[in-house]
């Protein structure tokens, strides 16, 4: 790895992977203790709403307290009958019973009440607490009636003390409620107003599982956990649950989805860091192929240039007197001169093509007339470097669609290498020949071969095989086969290579048919 790129990968790990991941493991233990904290806050707000349960029953209470208080303007007999009219109106009122402070039974409602044991329990009950009826004394004369729920051992009946002012006298009631039918009658149209649907608001005998009232009218198959004991009913509890789901499995499936998004957040920024990753390799690598392009192009472009010059002054001094190798240096010249402009072209062709500036003029191409005429100008190369050069042509070829010029840039780019990278054996065939298809021109030579990972990068413009000797010591521009792809890929056609280092490669290119019918 070059130390550029190793740069930019620990930024990259500085900047994007390390905060990625140590935000990710925080966030993940955070997640447990959100789960707790957002539980919690859930469970408060569902207490309070039990909490304003109690609190709507014990204001019920406290106003049928002042309601007895100012209804009764006396204690006398007639009592009775006002009394009565509430225990109408809230039938899960069982009795009241008033006592004086000296716990003296005042009144008893209803009447057929005073003959009940329970009585006796009563007056035993405010014999043994006189504290908290003191209690009760202390709040009143500071303007605040308590209600006090007595837990009292009778069976479906809850006694509730607390004191009213009747005639100036202080009274001492108790009130006996049947709790269940108070739940269920008296709370319910509350408990349906604030459970809206969206909550399961339930009511329990204590230690037991299944309630005996709930808000949604039917048994739920889940047991409610959040319980709270009402404040009136001391054998009593009530629960509520979120209505569809538990709060734990709400705070289960929140944390579940903050997992996913953070997931996904870290998968995409860590792709992100990937694809810059990838990129910045490129580029660094393009620039490193860049810069080997350099120099290379200026070998290849001096080579030429110090044999022209050399020829030229040699001829200049005139010491060569004999006509033929005149003629020979001439030649040199000459050939030089084309390998130069060869080069300079194939550096034109590729800056057109990179600026999607190549134009290509498509006409009727004979393939084989293309490989004739480029063999003239190649027959020199060839011949110096003693290459035998076996063309085959095919029979009743079909022309092909094309840019006579771009093909001979390809074809003669073929056979440059071909020349180039034959050390030993020095065979090139050409063959063309067609099927139902398409149109193809084959160019196989004996020399180095192609690694099977290099066949991968050949066509990537400014890539070189540096591994075998001589490999590295052609020289070349990386260009060539670039430019070949880019020729068939403008054509609509294909290169394929096959190709076993040592024993040489074969790259066939081929034109598709069906173009020709469009002519
Ligand atoms: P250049 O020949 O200027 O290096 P090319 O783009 O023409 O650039 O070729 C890319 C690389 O592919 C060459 O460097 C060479 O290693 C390899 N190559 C191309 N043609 C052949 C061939 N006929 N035999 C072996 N290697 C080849």
């Amino acid at each position: 790895m070059s130390s550029s790129l190793r740069k930019v990968s620990l930024l990259i790990i500085a900047i994007i992977v390390l905060p990625v991941l140590i935000f990710s493991v925080f966030e993940i233990g955070n997640y447990r203790q959100n789960e707790k904290v957002i539980q919690d806050i859930y469970k408060n707000q569902l207490d309070a709403i039990l909490f304003s349960i109690n609190q709507y029953s014990d204001d019920i209470i406290s106003n049928l307290a002042s309601r007895f208080e100012n209804n009764t303007s006396n204690i006398s007999s007639d009592t009775g009958n006002v009394m009565q009219k509430f225990f109408n109106e809230m039938p899960s009122l069982i009795s009241l019973v008033q006592f004086d402070n000296n716990q003296k039974r005042l009144s008893t409602v209803p009447y057929s009440f005073s003959h009940n044991s329970v009585i006796n329990e009563m007056s035993a009950y405010l014999a043994n607490n006189s504290k908290t009826i003191r209690q009760l004394q202390t709040f009143m004369a500071n303007g605040y009636r308590k209600i006090e729920p007595v837990n009292n051992t009778v069976k479906n009946s809850q006694w509730i003390v607390f004191l009213t002012h009747q005639k100036g006298i202080e009274v001492i009631n108790i009130l006996v409620i049947d709790p269940e039918k108070f739940i269920s009658q008296v709370l319910d149209p509350k408990i349906q107003e604030i459970a809206k649907g969206k909550f399961d608001i339930a009511a329990y005998r204590s230690g037991e599982d299944l309630p005996f009232y709930t808000a949604m009218k039917k048994t739920s198959s889940r047991k409610i956990n959040d319980r709270e004991p009402f404040w009136l009913f001391t054998n009593y509890m009530m629960g509520i649950e979120l209505k569809d789901i538990t709060i734990a499995d709400l705070t289960k499936e929140r944390v579940k989805r903050n997992l996913i998004i953070n997931g996904l957040m870290d998968i995409i920024l860590l792709s992100g860091a990937w694809i810059i990753f990838r990129n910045v390799k490129k580029q660094v690598e393009l620039s490193q192929l860049k810069n080997d392009f350099v120099s290379n192009v200026s070998h290849e472009i001096r080579t030429p240039l110090a044999l022209i010059t050399m020829y030229i002054e040699t001829l200049e001094m005139g010491r060569v007197k004999n006509e033929e190798k005149i003629k020979e240096y001439y030649t040199i010249i000459l050939n030089e001169t084309t390998r130069l402009s060869g080069i300079v072209n194939r550096i034109l062709n590729f800056s057109q093509i990179e600026g999607n500036k190549r134009k290509y003029f498509l006409s009727a191409t004979d393939l084989n007339e293309i490989v004739e005429n480029a063999a003239l100008t190649l027959r020199y190369s060839l011949e110096t470097k003693g290459f035998t050069y076996i063309f085959e042509p095919g029979k009743n070829l079909p022309s092909i669609l094309a840019d006579r010029e771009a093909i001979t840039d390809a074809f003669v780019n073929l056979v440059d290498n071909a020349i180039k990278y034959s050390p030993m054996i020095k065979e090139i065939s050409v063959r063309t020949y067609s099927n139902a298809e398409y149109i193809h021109l084959e160019v196989e030579d004996h020399g180095l071969g192609i690694s099977e990972k290099d066949q991968k990068y050949i066509f990537d413009k400014f890539y070189r095989v540096t591994e075998t000797n001589l490999a590295n010591k052609v020289k070349g521009s990386g260009l060539g086969l670039a430019i070949v792809k880019h020729i068939m890929d403008s054509h609509e056609g294909k290169i394929y290579l096959k190709s076993t280092p040592g024993s040489g490669s074969m790259f066939r290119l081929s034109f598709p048919v069906k173009q020709i019918n469009q002519l």
